[in-house]
């Protein structure tokens, strides 16, 4: 086995070409910490992260305690009072040494970007800090076995009553459901395809609230799903989120910024490969040189450096429009949850080949980004949805 020298070697890092973007100070200081904490403290988890199958408590504690989940979330709420390129910056650099970790951060984001886009203030007041201050996980449930990609299909019902509503129905695929404190659900409260539909905050422990097995899956195996179950759940009015039939709209304004991250997830992990795979090549030597010396090798590294800079251009400019309440953000936040999340998977797998068996190797650590990186092209809308989004805006105009 090569062994790889990770010291005295200038890392990507020094080479971003990003760095020209003028991220403000505030945005600088968030980025170098958030590194720091990943080198020291993730990283050197990752492997057993993605080895034990289970939900990362240790991790959820160590985001929590360095207020990464409330960077984007106001001071008032519990946050820290920052923006959504800060979130994303945060989320990169998380997902460089471990994806799984990273979606602890896209998870939360999901939960808290929905209460504080569709939320009433007392909801705020009362669900935000604890979301943001990460004492407890949150999750978002709108997936159902018939309702994948077209959320309009969603089946489950919410049936309003005097003293509140009913919910009934199952949600697949839901990450952090069973360790959740707070759920977010989405309903159907009346026959309009997307108009009918509302979201519903649900906490642990309401009865009626249950959950099936851990799912199996290929990669992102720190992360962990299950389906949430919804028999006669009762919840109080002041549960509903914004109003009836609001539900649809919210989560599509919720997605514009998770499908942002979720590119950043997609530019770290590529970054995290391909600086693995750079040091590898200039270390092991065959036909008596170095593999890095080779022409052919060099213009893949090329290849790939221009494609993890142009993704993170794309999560940076989708980030500021949104940070900037540009309109037409949908077009930007799919470009960049698309070109990132295909990029981690080209970068991945091109690692694990400019590696050989080294690269296919458990012992090293780009077959886990391989396959941590293919979720990142079906989850928060797939790949093929984030280009109808895309195309459908280009029409329109
Ligand atoms: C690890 C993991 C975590 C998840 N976490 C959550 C969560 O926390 N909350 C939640 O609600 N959901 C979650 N999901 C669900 C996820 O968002 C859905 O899997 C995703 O939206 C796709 O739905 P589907 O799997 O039913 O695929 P389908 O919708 O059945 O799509 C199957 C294929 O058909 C393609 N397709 C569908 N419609 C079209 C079309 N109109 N044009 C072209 N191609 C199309 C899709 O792109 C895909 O390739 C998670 C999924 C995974 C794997």
């Amino acid at each position: 086995m090569v062994s790889i020298n990770t010291s005295n070697r200038l890392s990507i890092h020094e080479k971003e070409v990003t760095d020209t973007m003028q991220l403000t100070e505030s945005q600088l200081n968030v980025r170098e910490s958030v590194r720091r904490l990943a080198a020291e403290r993730i990283a050197p988890q990752a492997k057993t992260v993605d080895e034990a199958a289970a939900f990362p408590w240790e991790n959820f504690r160590l985001l929590g305690e360095h207020g990464l989940f409330g960077l984007h979330i106001p001071v008032s709420y519990g946050g820290k009072g920052f923006d959504l390129l800060c979130s994303s910056l945060a989320v990169e650099e998380i997902a460089a040494v471990c994806a799984s970790t990273s979606v602890l951060l896209c998870t939360q984001a999901l939960v808290t970007y929905t209460l504080l886009l569709g939320g009433s203030e007392g909801q705020k007041r009362r669900f935000l800090p604890p979301l943001a201050q990460g004492k407890v996980p949150g999750a978002f449930g709108v997936t159902e076995a018939s309702a994948g990609s077209d959320v309009s299909n969603t089946q489950t019902t919410a049936e309003k009553t005097e003293s509140g509503y009913v919910l009934n129905g199952r949600k697949v695929f839901i990450t952090n459901a069973g360790e959740a404190g707070i759920y977010i659900i989405l309903t159907r409260t009346s026959e309009h395809r997307t108009r009918g539909l509302s979201l519903f905050v649900v906490e642990q422990g309401t009865p009626g609230l249950s959950f099936g097995e851990k799912d199996e899956w290929m990669g992102m195996r720190g992360s962990v799903t299950r389906e949430v179950i919804l028999e006669n759940v009762w919840v109080p009015h002041d549960h509903l989120i914004g109003n009836e039939g609001e539900g649809f709209q919210t989560i599509m304004n919720v997605f514009n910024r998770t499908r942002t991250l979720v590119g950043a997830q997609g530019v770290g992990i590529a970054r995290g490969a391909f600086e693995y795979v750079l040091r590898y090549l200039q270390e092991r030597k065959q036909f008596g040189t170095s593999l890095s010396d080779f022409q052919m090798i060099q213009g893949t590294l090329a290849d790939l450096a221009m494609q993890i800079e142009a993704s993170r251009l794309l999560v940076h400019q989708a980030s500021q429009k949104i940070d900037a309440k540009a309109q037409g953000v949908e077009m930007y936040a799919s470009m960049a949850k698309c070109h990132a999340t295909d990029t981690a998977m080209k970068v991945t797998t091109e690692a694990v080949q400019l590696m050989g068996a080294y690269g296919y190797s458990r012992k090293n650590p780009v077959e886990r980004m391989m396959r941590d990186a293919k979720v990142t092209q079906i989850y928060d809308g797939t790949n093929q949805i984030q280009r109808l989004i895309i195309a459908r805006q280009l029409l329109r105009q």
